[in-house]
């Protein structure tokens, strides 16, 4: 068995665990296998190993290895999306977790509306309101939604968000517990569902499962550590 069809176990069993110590289904959460800096062979092996879903932050180096693999796998972006790339974006990829403005948001609806799909979509919440992370702020997301419900092209799944980096994975707990009670409180608010909660990464994912995580992000776990930076936010 390759190393990485071992390490996809393993974090498989995680997630079940997780999901059992919760009272959930283990089918109500999707591991998305974060490929970003790792060769197509990575993905490849992922694949032959049963996992559908991976995540990429930066458009130029996914596209070749989203051309070179089934057109069944689900691809995620999850990198900063600046608007010159929304069309290229929609195009290879099938779910954004990153609309982090209201700005943004509009691009991707007339974007979207233009080259004729519905994309789905995440809000990215500055969560810990970091001056180095994207994301709404809670208060623009409150005054912002009515506009963003209009936006008739998005399919908005729920809220996501990195929140600040922590010593261990039990000091991530509060910002999963605010993010679920924010989508709460929106959901409440506004009468509307959001089903999604993009949360947890390689360190944190199965505290993030226990506190309702429905997408975990997950690259390092099975890929093994990155050799370089990615981009401003996340290496
Ligand atoms: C890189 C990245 C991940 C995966 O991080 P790991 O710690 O390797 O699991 C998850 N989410 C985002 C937004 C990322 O940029």
């Amino acid at each position: 068995m390759s190393e990485v069809s071992e390490n996809l176990q393993q974090v498989r069993l995680k997630i079940a665990g997780a999901c059992i110590r919760a009272g959930r289904e283990v089918t109500s959460v999707d591991l998305i296998a974060v490929s970003k800096t790792f060769p197509e062979g990575a993905v490849c092996e992922a694949f032959e190993a049963g996992q559908f879903h991976f995540g990429e932050s930066k458009i130029q180096e996914a596209e070749p290895k989203i051309s070179a693999l089934p057109g069944s796998l689900q691809w995620h972006f999850i990198g900063r999306l600046q608007r010159n790339k929304v069309r290229r974006v929609l195009q290879i990829f099938d779910v954004i977790h990153v609309i982090d403005s209201f700005r943004l948001a509009l691009c991707v609806n007339e974007i979207a509306k233009e080259i004729g799909v519905f994309p789905k979509v995440f809000l990215q919440v500055n969560i810990g309101k970091e001056e180095s992370k994207g994301g709404f702020e809670i208060q623009a997301l409150y005054a912002e939604m009515e506009m963003l419900l209009k936006l008739d092209r998005l399919e908005i799944l729920g809220l996501m968000c990195i929140p600040p980096a922590t010593e261990d994975a039990e000091s991530a707990r509060p910002w999963f517990v605010a993010l679920r009670e924010l989508r709460n409180a929106l959901e409440t608010e506004f009468g509307l569902s959001l089903p999604g909660l993009s949360m947890g990464m390689s360190s944190d994912f199965e505290v993030a499962i226990e506190e309702g995580s429905t997408h975990v992000r997950v690259g390092s776990a099975i890929f093994g550590n990155r050799s370089y930076r990615v981009d401003g936010e996340l290496g």
